[in-house]
């Protein structure tokens, strides 16, 4: 095969100009005829691609690391004698450069699974543009969450994370179909799971021990105060009434009470038979030891699972 003497990628008329001195040519270009870069020839795997060498640099600035030329001749990199090697599965370069192609206006015809794939070699190129691109697509596609959670966990897409969260959570992990399980990945399945049984734990435990009034001795001016403070008439109804009004609602399987949402609830109640100074000291007590469990339960998942995000352009 005869081999080009020019190399189709080096395109600039000095470029071009200081080779033809080299090989003695006496040729001369036309500075104006070569603003453009020709397009130049790419391996990936056994399929040979077409592309402007100039658009794609500036598309996949990472692309030169990719690149190997271990012993290019110069004057035939880029040619079908030497086609430029690029070191990623060919279906990957072909998805970039169709997105490349791809006119401002027009419609791409892109699965969920191409949309992926070119996420993924657009990071390897370092293609900001791409990456965009397809994170703005998938936004569009409403993903399930589960998958969501998984595609952001796999590339480091940080605003994916909490929304994601929010939406599994309220569901009990129990729930999860394996399809869902396998997307969101196996750590995300077993922290929201943990999660929610910490979550379930603090119920059980807030709903059959009522929280104890000063420490158990009841307020100074209740009649019972003292170490038997906890055997009183007074002390009986508070845990009496604890129990069926607070504690069945902190445990209820349907809708439970959320902690949040439980102080609240918990100040509107009489709490009849209980001396009302004992009364305030055990309300008071509330706000402490409640403050907003769920909430806390659930930024400290998403917080764990920021953790674990891969770093990437958009993983803070
Ligand atoms: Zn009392």
């Amino acid at each position: 095969m005869k081999s080009h003497l020019l190399p189709a990628h080096y395109g600039s008329a000095n470029a071009v100009n200081a080779l033809f001195k080299d090989k003695n040519t006496g040729w001369e270009t036309i500075p104006r005829f070569f603003k453009n870069p020709e397009e130049v020839l790419l391996q990936a795997e056994n399929k040979i691609f077409r592309v402007n060498m100039e658009r794609f640099l500036q598309l996949a600035v990472g692309i030169k690391g990719l690149i190997e030329l271990p012993h290019a001749a110069f004057d035939i990199l880029g040619t079908e004698v030497e086609p430029i090697y690029v070191g990623v599965c060919s279906q990957e370069l072909e998805i970039f450069l169709d997105w490349m192609h791809l006119g401002p206006w027009e419609q791409h015809t892109f699965t969920e699974g191409q949309l992926v794939d070119l996420f993924y070699v657009g990071s390897l190129f370092i293609s900001k543009q791409a990456t965009d691109w397809v994170l703005h697509e998938l936004e569009q596609l409403n993903l399930d969450p589960a998958r969501k959670l998984g595609l952001a966990l796999k590339f480091g897409i940080c605003r994916w994370v909490e929304p994601s969260i929010k939406e599994l959570f309220v569901r009990p992990a129990y729930c999860y179909t394996v399809e869902e399980r396998v997307n969101m990945g196996y750590q995300a399945a077993s922290i929201l799971a943990n999660a929610q049984l910490r979550v379930q734990t603090e119920r059980i435990r807030r709903a059959t021990i009522p929280p104890p009034i000063n420490n158990g001795f009841g307020a100074r001016e209740c009649r019972y105060y003292g170490a038997d403070h906890d055997q009183s008439r007074c002390a009986e109804y508070w845990d009496t009434l604890w129990f069926i009004e607070v504690g069945r609602k902190l445990i209820n399987p349907v809708r439970p009470l959320l902690f949040a949402e439980a102080v609240g609830f918990v100040q509107g109640l009489p709490f009849e038979g209980v001396t009302s100074q004992c009364r305030d000291i055990g309300l008071d007590s509330l706000n402490v030891a409640f403050g907003d469990i769920d909430a806390d339960i659930l930024h400290h998942v998403i917080g764990k699972m920021i953790d674990l995000l891969p770093m990437s352009a958009y993983s803070t």
